[in-house]
């Protein structure tokens, strides 16, 4: 029988096969540590030397469990979001958990979104999903965690909310929690400083805390996977071609009614009926669009996916989910959202198809720009 073994840093028992799990560590890395006796999972090593958190993902019940516990405590409760993929970043019911505690929301990776975008009205349209949600943010703020100089308006904004109390971030996968702690923690000379010099301030299995200066900590949550992200069909190198990692350059297509535009082999988006008019597609610079015959559009992905539609792969076909259909008869500008993936924004009357991989969502919105 394999013998088990648990992480000096945090206790988190060694697996060396998930790594978005708790107490994971790459095999080579296990085998130095046996050999040294000091064992810790690839999150307490990148903590304890590079200062640099990285997030694992908690199974629902666990999750649960941190959840109720953010009702019981006295904080400020930071919800971070991806703007690009939203509803990819709810936490269901989070409205349930808080107790009486104020959130704010935060939009990140605002870097990717064109500079045509109205920041205004994003937030504005944040906050009335987060209504929508039962959760009632004391404010919402975009922000960058690529971007070291958009933090400082974070910063002081979590300064002001917390009043003098501890601070949880919380976030479902992928939204880019840990990148935006890890700037944070770079923001803030002082905090660095504790981390380097303390045997991991209180990293247990199921946070992070790190110290602020007047004896509260930031705690760092793991997250939680939301199923319904494109992210969790893709393997890393699709996932790379999706992101988008610089500005999104909107891509115009004037159409007919009849036409079809593929986004990879990722997603299909069908001009079903409608006047002649232009389809703006706001999707990462990387993926290539393709544009056919709506009546040959099934032949088409049959034989194309995997070739000339990409990603997915040629090997990953076979195990992609099929695209499912969602009809909407579109009646002013309106963004078809493609979770994770980006959207297509109408701005005529029109009969409309969005296709995506079975589990992932397509939803229409109010246009954004
Ligand atoms: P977590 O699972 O929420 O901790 O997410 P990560 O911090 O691991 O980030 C997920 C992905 O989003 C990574 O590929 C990051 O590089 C990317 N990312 C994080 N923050 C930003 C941002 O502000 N802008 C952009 N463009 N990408 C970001």
């Amino acid at each position: 029988m394999e013998e088990e073994i648990y992480c000096i840093g945090c206790g988190a028992k060694i697996q060396t096969d998930k790594p978005k799990e708790l107490g994971y560590t790459p095999q080579s890395a296990l085998e130095k540590g046996l050999e040294s006796g000091e064992v810790y999972c690839q999150r307490c090593f990148r903590l304890r030397h590079y200062n640099e958190i990285q997030d694992v993902a908690l199974t629902d019940d666990d999750f649960l469990r941190l959840l109720n516990e953010l009702g019981k405590t006295d904080a400020l409760i930071v919800n971070v979001v991806d703007i690009f993929d939203f509803n990819g970043s709810i936490i269901p019911g989070l409205h349930r958990f808080i107790g009486d505690n104020p959130v704010l929301m935060v939009g990140n990776k605002v870097d990717i979104l064109p500079k045509s975008l109205k920041k205004g009205r994003l937030t504005q349209w944040m906050r009335e999903r987060a209504h929508e949600e039962g959760l009632r943010p004391v404010d919402v703020l975009l922000t960058s965690a690529r971007k070291p100089n958009e933090m400082q308006e974070l910063l002081a904004k979590i300064e002001e909310y917390r009043d003098g109390r501890d601070v949880y971030v919380v976030g479902v996968t992928n939204v880019g929690k840990s990148t935006l702690i890890n700037q944070i923690i770079k923001q803030t000379a002082g905090v660095q400083d504790l981390i380097t010099t303390s045997q991991f301030p209180g990293t247990t299995l199921d946070k992070i805390e790190i110290p602020l200066d007047d004896g509260h900590y930031l705690i760092d949550t793991p997250g939680i996977i939301h199923r319904h992200q494109m992210a969790h069909y893709l393997g890393a190198k699709d996932l790379k071609i999706i992101a988008p990692h610089k500005e999104i350059k909107p891509k115009v297509y004037q159409l007919n009614a009849g036409q079809t535009l593929f986004l990879g082999g990722l997603a299909r988006f069908d001009f079903i009926q409608g006047d002649r008019s232009s389809f703006i597609a706001y999707v990462s610079n990387d993926l290539s669009i393709h544009r056919t015959k709506l009546e040959k559009a099934d032949e088409f992905y049959q034989k194309h996916v995997g070739g000339l539609l990409q990603p997915p792969r040629p090997d990953e076909v076979d195990e992609f989910p099929e695209l499912v259909r969602f009809e909407f008869s579109i009646k002013e500008k309106t963004d078809i959202v493609f979770a994770g993936l980006g959207w297509v924004t109408v701005s005529k009357p029109a009969v409309i198809a969005g296709w995506a991989p079975k589990g992932v969502d397509v939803l229409t919105r109010k246009s954004l720009i």
